[in-house]
């Protein structure tokens, strides 16, 4: 049997971030086009050479991108939807992107279960002709310096129709974007390429196998062009659309074998001899390294089922969810960075595994693998108190001691449509110099907490002078949501290079959770209590809930994620109650990344739901009946979950609810939920200052189907990203359009 290496797409974004602050320097007018698009050739070019030089036998390329590759495909397939068409080259390819005045952007949306997002492509009657040049010049290049190894990453036609928004039934849009693939592929393979990889993730999702249909007519038409395809899946496994995926007219399918029951089905269906298998074993969603006796087992058994078959050892997926090179971060201590694999360890890891499995000596890398495993597992004993209180967990921990109509009457009394804001003030560069200043110890922690003090003590002021009834300190200290949480909690590590891709030119850091979660000291009480100590108003305790604490980072391999939920459950449990104990009557607990942590496959969403929701109430249910739990979640549809948010038992949830012109307000009042509702009354994303009237307007339709005393007013999410002479007039109106609204009541 051929075994051979391969990859599925590289982290795009520059080793220093070339593309983020070319692209900057690009919009600020700063450089010219050439010099933006120099930058992301030299980027990409050293990309390739490092997976050469790695040892890589075919290599993805093609997939850097100044934006979204999805973007990419829309754009060069020529699918620009009418709004874009008088305009053109980068400036229409941007203002897809990002939208200009009078102009929307494409929606953009999570790409499947990751926390990356791409700009959603809107298919019409109406397109303007194809262009592939940019593409065919990338191969060309590409081939110059890698040969043969070159293998062009193109994005799947089922794909991209299934995330698109169609204008025209989906016949007609499969019939319109057939002969573009059977032209793209002709040039492809007048270039000499070997084969060329496309990109089909949608056959993963649940209802992968209703596109069956479309799927076959695809790959007969496709397949008459004589260049061998290579259909890549990843992100789960393809369920029920196994038997007849394998049957398609491809040379080579790709799996994802670190998500999903993909080796069940292989070793059930088995796999067409005479078709290669890309084997996804090194995950590329994640940033730990291998443990090599577990893999190596899972590919000989691979090795053993395929009948002559050819075997490509890769990662699960484009390698653009991790970050270039861990043996950068040294500030970490070694024994946790040495447990680590970025995109560039990953790619060895790769290469270790085919030598491995082709029957070549590796004892000293094994051990190596070895070796540095056991040297973190000194570094990282298990935290006994931690796991002894998540073993004597019992059902009351996780219950409120009264029911919610039980409790609703000795919380805080409120004029109707209380008024609120989400937590977080106009995070200013003041306020950010501060927070760099004390970083880098310029500033002493008592200097640092008096300058943050000040920022406080004005926003009280502020919020008093508007006249909303409850008030927040306004998140002065925090740089993120999460960040600013696992930087207090043991088990968590931060990178000073670990930058991905979210969207376009903005880049993340996510946080790693290497060890068990313990609150070592109250991390919000000092600011809650300075704040509260300014105000007769009640000011609400702020926190960040264990699922999008969770979500956002990189998750532990080694235990479960609900125990990982369940654990910083614990620690915020704790804090709960401190900020309890130091007055506070309102708490929120933030979880906008609840709905997005939902599996791809519906048949886990109850499985997941049912631990997420209990992390929630873990976190809350110690609090006495009379505090006030609140929860905030941003842009999400509510329908299909409307029953485990009510579960979630807060009292209060505040929602984004302008931005989807009162679709989510509809569909949790139709759902029938009984808590109050916190409606968003103005988007947070948009400078524009909304007016009173307008706010009166969205207060109106939105609460037309709910019991007043069920009702907040406050902004669609947190207002950190605006200015105070954005906030404050915005603020004034909603306080206004309130008065005019408790008036008509
Ligand atoms: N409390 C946070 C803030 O106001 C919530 C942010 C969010 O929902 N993403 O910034
Ligand atoms: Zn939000």
């Amino acid at each position: 049997m051929q075994i051979q290496t391969a990859t599925l797409g590289y982290p795009r974004i520059g080793k220093n971030r070339e593309v983020k602050k070319a692209l900057e320097a690009f919009w600020s007018g700063n450089i010219e086009s050439e010099s933006l698009l120099q930058t992301i050739q030299k980027v990409e070019e050293s990309n390739w050479k490092t997976q050469l030089e790695a040892g890589i036998d075919y290599i993805g390329i093609g997939d850097t991108t100044l934006y979204d590759h999805v973007l990419d495909w829309t754009f060069r397939f020529g699918l620009i939807p009418e709004r874009f068409q008088q305009l053109s080259g980068l400036e229409r390819y941007f203002t897809m992107a990002r939208g200009k005045e009078g102009i929307p952007a494409l929606e953009m949306t999570k790409w499947f279960d990751t926390n990356y997002h791409y700009l959603v492509p809107e298919i019409a009657e109406s397109t303007l002709p194809s262009d592939f040049s940019d593409f065919l010049e990338r191969v060309s290049r590409a081939q110059k310096i890698l040969g043969k190894r070159a293998i062009p990453i193109v994005l799947g036609p089922c794909t991209l129709l299934r995330l698109s928004k169609l204008s025209l039934n989906i016949q007609q849009a499969v019939s319109k974007l057939i002969p573009l693939y059977i032209n793209l592929l002709t040039e492809l393979k007048n270039l000499g390429v070997e084969e060329v990889q496309i990109h089909e993730p949608a056959l993963v999702l649940g209802d992968a196998n209703s596109w069956k249909e479309h799927f076959h007519k695809v790959y007969q038409s496709l397949s008459l062009v004589g260049i061998p395809l290579h259909l890549v899946t990843y992100f789960d496994d393809l369920g029920e659309t196994y038997p007849w995926v394998i049957d398609l007219p491809v040379a080579a399918i790709s799996l994802d074998l670190t998500r999903g029951r993909n080796l069940e089905l292989i070793k059930t269906y088995g796999f067409p001899p005479n078709k290669r298998l890309g084997a996804g074993i090194i995950d590329a969603r994640n940033i730990w390294q291998i443990r090599s006796e577990k893999v190596i087992p899972i590919l000989q058994e691979i090795v053993e089922t395929l009948h002559g078959t050819s075997l490509h050892i890769q990662p699960s997926a484009s390698l653009q969810f991790v970050p270039y090179d861990a043996k950068r971060e040294k500030r970490l201590p070694s024994p946790l960075r040495n447990v680590l694999s970025f995109a560039e360890q990953k790619l060895q890891e790769v290469v270790f595994l085919a030598r491995t499995i082709i029957g070549e000596n590796t004892k000293i890398e094994q051990e190596i693998i070895e070796t540095s495993w056991n040297k973190f597992e000194e570094f990282n004993p298990a935290n006994q108190s931690v796991q002894e209180r998540l073993k004597t967990l019992k059902t009351d921990d996780f219950q409120r001691s009264l029911s919610y109509g039980l409790r609703l009457d000795s919380q805080i009394s409120l004029p109707l449509f209380p008024t609120t804001t989400i937590g977080s003030f106009p995070q200013t560069s003041e306020v950010r110099q501060l927070r760099m200043r004390y970083k880098r110890g310029e500033l002493s922690q008592s200097e640092y907490e008096a300058a943050i003090d000040v920022q406080i003590a004005e926003s009280i002021k502020l919020q008093e002078e508007l006249g909303l009834d409850v008030l927040v300190h306004g998140e002065f200290e925090r740089t993120d949501m999460v960040e600013f949480f696992g930087q207090q909690l043991s088990g968590f590590a931060f990178t000073e290079n670990g930058w991905v891709q979210s969207y376009g030119s903005r880049y993340v850091r996510p946080p790693i959770i290497y060890g068990d979660v313990v609150r070592t000291a109250p991390m919000t009480v000092r600011e809650f209590k300075v704040a509260q100590s300014l105000t007769e108003k009640p000011v609400k305790g702020m926190l960040t809930a264990p699922v999008t604490i969770l979500n956002w980072s990189y998750p532990r391999m080694d235990i479960s994620k609900s125990e990982q939920a369940f654990q910083i459950a614990l620690a915020l449990r704790d804090e709960v109650a401190d900020l309890e104990a130091a007055g506070a009557k309102v708490i929120q607990v933030d979880e906008p990344a609840l709905r997005e942590g939902l599996p791809l496959k519906v048949e886990r969403w109850n499985e997941y739901l049912s631990w997420a929701v209990d992390a929630f109430r873990l976190a809350t249910a110690v609090a006495q009946p009379q505090t006030q739990i609140h929860t905030h979640m941003c842009y999400c549809e509510f329908g299909d979950i409307i029953k485990d948010i009510e579960r979630l038992d807060a009292d209060v949830i505040s929602i984004e609810n302008s931005r989807s012109n009162n679709q989510t307000l509809r569909e949790i009042t139709e759902g029938g939920y009984s808590h109050q509702v916190g409606n968003g009354v103005y988007d947070i994303h948009s400078p524009v200052v909304p007016t009173t009237e307008q706010i009166l307007q969205q207060l109106r339709t939105g609460i037309a189907n709910l019991p007043v005393k069920q009702i907040w007013v406050n902004p669609d999410c947190g207002l950190k990203t605006r200015r105070w002479s954005e906030v404050i007039p915005a603020l004034k109106n909603m306080v206004e359009a309130t008065k005019v609204l408790r008036e008509e009541a």
